[in-house]
């Protein structure tokens, strides 16, 4: 419980929510963290004005002011590291390791990533081209640079899981490509947010160049994306939500990147090192309880080890320990909320009612409160099981046999989802050959670990558009030709 006040950021002021506030509930303890602003809808349409009014001023600033207001914020959320990873891990119900890891020190290191990324180059020479003549030019060579410009104001709306890590994922290469940003939180989880939008205030960002509303229902979001201030939606949560947004945002033909759900296929070859294999796969249960959209929660072993990955998976579920947050050594945590909790109890269900077999799990775990869901193991799963095809975002993981490699493809490839899959193989050509099948945005091959320089992003149902490195510095940018004779 805190008594501090949680603020929204509007053009510079931080300010209370015009419709009061809303409880923010601990997900470990079902008590109250704080209460988060809710903001009006003249409050929202105020913080739009804010940011369109900023862009122009500071989409001319040097490249160098924003590198160093960047790095400023970097600094600041670095000194404030001790009360933050408190505050998001009582908001969220991730454990020690994770919040400690994940949470806070995530945002400091992209932060500081597109302190470098304001520098990099924007504009590219292209070869001079020999051109015809027409009747509305005369022919000659022909030469032409592409200069990236910022897209404008850019509404940032984000899912629960990574409150803070997720916005700085977006604010960081929008607002070092010079584009001014609005972030609108989940509901469920905004505090941390709000104290991020202090200390960027606090920084040094100009008034309106950094907006941060909250609010317990969708209409914030809303009003965003169908704002005429509003040149971009940058969106990270639900598929169905993602639709909803497409359509609004394009009446106003806003750019989108749409980061949306997965249902990371992970294909096991009878050859694969079992050991890493089921560690990596593992790391489901343990990362933040499942809610986590990259994870390998779809694993398709080939008949040979599949006996093995089952018995090697029940055995680590066994070994997790579910409980407090708090304590060292609780691997899992509770999911969000209650609504949360039950629908994956309800998909674990129908999983079982279509043919999965409960091998570990599916019961709650004895905890007195919180919204736990223990580890989860359903096995002997047929590929249109409702659990192989739907997400869960939560400690479940299925398991489908398969017999010869077009049938992992096809097996792999069975889902609307196109975020992350995984291949575990001994044989490197044969994974890069499998991975090159699989219809989706990225590819692990023997490993969960990450390269952030890699574009991010999915095929399919999982979204639009890459960020990551490099790549979101183009995200946040629209291309511009420059042409002149000579
Ligand atoms: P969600 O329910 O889709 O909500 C995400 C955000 O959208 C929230 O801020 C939500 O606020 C807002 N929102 C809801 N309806 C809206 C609308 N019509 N217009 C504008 N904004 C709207 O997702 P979640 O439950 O927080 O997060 C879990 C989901 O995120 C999973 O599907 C997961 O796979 C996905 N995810 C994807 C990635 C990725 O990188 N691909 C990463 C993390 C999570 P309100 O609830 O107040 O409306
Ligand atoms: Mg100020």
């Amino acid at each position: 419980m805190t008594t501090a006040k949680f603020r929204l950021l509007i053009n510079g002021e931080r300010v209370a929510g015009e419709g009061g506030s809303y409880d923010i509930i601990n997900p470990a303890t079902e008590t109250v963290v704080g209460q988060a602003p809710e903001a009006s809808l003249a409050q929202v349409t105020a913080a739009a004005e804010a940011a369109a009014t900023a862009f122009p001023a500071w989409s001319r600033t040097k490249p160098e002011e924003r590198s160093a207001l960047l790095n400023k914020a970097a600094d600041l959320l670095r000194e404030r590291m001790d009360e933050l990873i408190p505050l998001v891990q009582a908001e969220t119900g991730a454990t020690q390791r994770v919040a400690s890891t994940m949470q806070v020190p995530t945002c400091v290191e992209r932060f500081r990533r597109y302190a470098r990324g304001a520098m990099e180059p924007t504009t590219m020479a292209l070869p001079p081209g020999e051109m015809p003549a027409t009747a509305l030019a005369a022919g000659g060579l022909m030469s032409a640079i592409a200069v990236r410009q910022p897209v404008g104001v850019v509404a940032c709306i984000t899912p629960y899981n990574f409150p803070i890590v997720n916005m700085a994922g977006k604010i960081g290469p929008a607002l070092a490509m010079g584009n001014t940003v609005i972030v609108k939180p989940a509901p469920q989880d905004p505090l941390a947010v709000t104290v991020f939008g202090e200390i960027l205030d606090a920084a040094g960002f100009p008034p309106g160049v950094v907006n941060v509303v909250t609010g317990s229902g969708p209409e914030a979001g809303q009003a965003l994306v169908a704002s005429d201030r509003v040149d971009m939606v940058s969106f990270t949560g639900s598929t169905p939500v993602g639709q909803a947004i497409g359509e609004v945002a394009g009446r106003g033909m806003k750019r989108l990147l749409l980061e949306l759900g997965g249902k990371g296929a992970g294909i096991v070859f009878d050859d694969a090192d079992l050991k890493t294999t089921i560690g990596t796969i593992a790391s489901v249960w343990a990362f933040h309880s499942g809610q986590i959209c990259t994870a390998p929660t779809r694993v398709i072993a080939q008949r040979g080890v599949y006996d093995q990955v089952v018995a090697g998976l029940a055995a680590a579920a066994g070994r997790l320990k579910v409980g407090d947050p708090l304590a060292r050594d609780t691997v899992v945590g509770p999911l969000i909320s209650a609504v949360q909790r039950d629908r994956v109890e309800a998909l674990i269900q129908t999983g079982v009612e279509q043919g999965g077999e409960l091998i570990a799990g599916g019961l709650r775990p004895d905890c007195e409160t919180g919204f736990y869901v223990a580890p989860t193991l359903i096995a002997g799963c047929r590929p249109t099981n409702a659990a192989v095809l739907q997400e869960f975002f939560g400690p479940v993981v299925v398991v489908v046999p398969f017999d010869d490699e077009d049938e992992a493809v096809a097996i792999a490839n069975g889902t609307e989802f196109g975020l992350y899959d995984y291949v575990f193989s001994a044989d490197t050509t044969r994974a890069l050959r499998v991975a090159q099948q699989l219809r989706t945005g990225n590819v692990g091959l023997n490993t969960a670990q990450r390269n952030h320089e890699a574009p991010f992003g999915g095929f399919k149902m999982s979204g639009v558009g890459r960020d990551g490195g490099s790549f979101g510095l183009q995200a946040y940018s629209e291309l511009q030709s420059i042409v002149w004779p000579g």
